[in-house]
């Protein structure tokens, strides 16, 4: 009985795999004709100063509105994209309109200090040769300064990255745009390397934020924060911390030197007019 049990659970396990391959490959062929048609969207969510708590820009987060599956979030179709070479189009259209966006923002309201908008770059899009020329095009025409930019890449994309892929990179960063290393801690990277990153700033992954849960934390997550941010701020980095979610961790990670922070606790991502709603209110009082 147990043997047949089980033999159906893996017959049952064999054909959620297949339904899944099926959609992922609908999801593949789906892609290109998806941008063309509009089909994919960019919410926004907060970056704060853990400080004060006041808004100084927002991450640009894709997400796809397929006409049968509804709304997909970026793990469901950025890895088909990476695959399918597709992340480079789909990639430059996120950056314009997060560019575009950032420049509303500040137009919409140049009292608040100058909210910056930050985007994510697979490392497909870092090999890229036109990722810098399309980049400093995009900040012209729509007229951002490069230092209300920042470009996220995750620590694993540049774990033993060689000079040839850094070089576009050290090239945004001598513009003034800024480089974030995101899911940080993830990685297994060498500390001693950071030195080498034309990076300025850390964001912390959400497994660091989530060992902050109980106040006080567990005393050894504490320490190896500390540790981060000690280490960050002596290299001259910032430290972001992601996945906030309740007045503790914030008030924890604010303790520990943390300089910003995003998470639910402050804004779920959404769309583009909640972000000046919750910026104009900071600077309004
Ligand atoms: P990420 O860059 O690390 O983005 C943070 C993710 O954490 C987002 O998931 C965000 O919605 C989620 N998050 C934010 N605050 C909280 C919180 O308090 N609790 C929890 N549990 N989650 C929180 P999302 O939007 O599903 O994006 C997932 C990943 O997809 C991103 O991780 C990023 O690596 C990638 N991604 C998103 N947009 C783009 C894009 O335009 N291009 C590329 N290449 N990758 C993108
Ligand atoms: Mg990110
Ligand atoms: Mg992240
Ligand atoms: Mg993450």
């Amino acid at each position: 009985r147990a043997k047949s049990a089980g033999g159906n659970r893996y017959e049952l396990a064999d054909a959620e795999a297949d339904a899944r391959a099926i959609t992922r490959h609908g999801l593949t062929t789906a892609l290109p004709a998806a941008l063309d048609r509009g089909e994919f969207f960019i919410e926004y969510q907060p970056l704060v100063h853990l400080g004060d708590g006041s808004v100084h820009g927002a991450e640009a987060l894709v997400r796809w509105l397929h006409p049968q599956h509804g709304v997909l979030g970026p793990d469901r179709f950025i890895p088909l994209a990476e695959h399918t070479g597709l992340i480079v189009p789909l990639g430059r259209w996120v950056l314009e309109q997060s560019v575009r966006q950032a420049r509303e923002w500040q137009e919409r309201h140049s009292d608040a200090g100058p909210l910056r908008i930050n985007v994510n770059l697979s490392p497909c899009q870092l090999t890229h040769p036109g990722l810098v020329s399309d980049t400093v095009d995009i900040l012209e025409r729509i007229g951002l300064e490069p230092n209300s930019l920042c470009l996220e890449v995750t620590e694993s994309a540049l774990i033993g990255a060689d000079d040839d892929l850094l070089k576009p990179l050290r090239r945004l960063a001598e513009m003034g745009v800024d480089i974030a290393l995101d899911d940080f801690g993830t990685g297994y990277s060498n500390l001693a390397n950071l030195r080498r990153l034309p990076v300025s700033i850390l964001k912390l992954d959400r497994s660091f934020t989530q060992g902050m849960q109980q106040f006080p934390a567990d005393p050894v997550d504490l320490k190896i924060v500390e540790g981060i941010v000690s280490l960050a701020h002596s290299l001259d980095l910032a430290v972001t911390v992601e996945g906030v979610e309740t007045g503790a961790q914030a008030e924890q990670l604010r303790l520990l030197g943390c300089d910003t922070a995003q998470g639910w606790y402050y804004a779920r991502p959404g769309p583009p007019d909640r972000l000046h709603d919750l910026a104009l209110v900071d600077a309004t009082g």
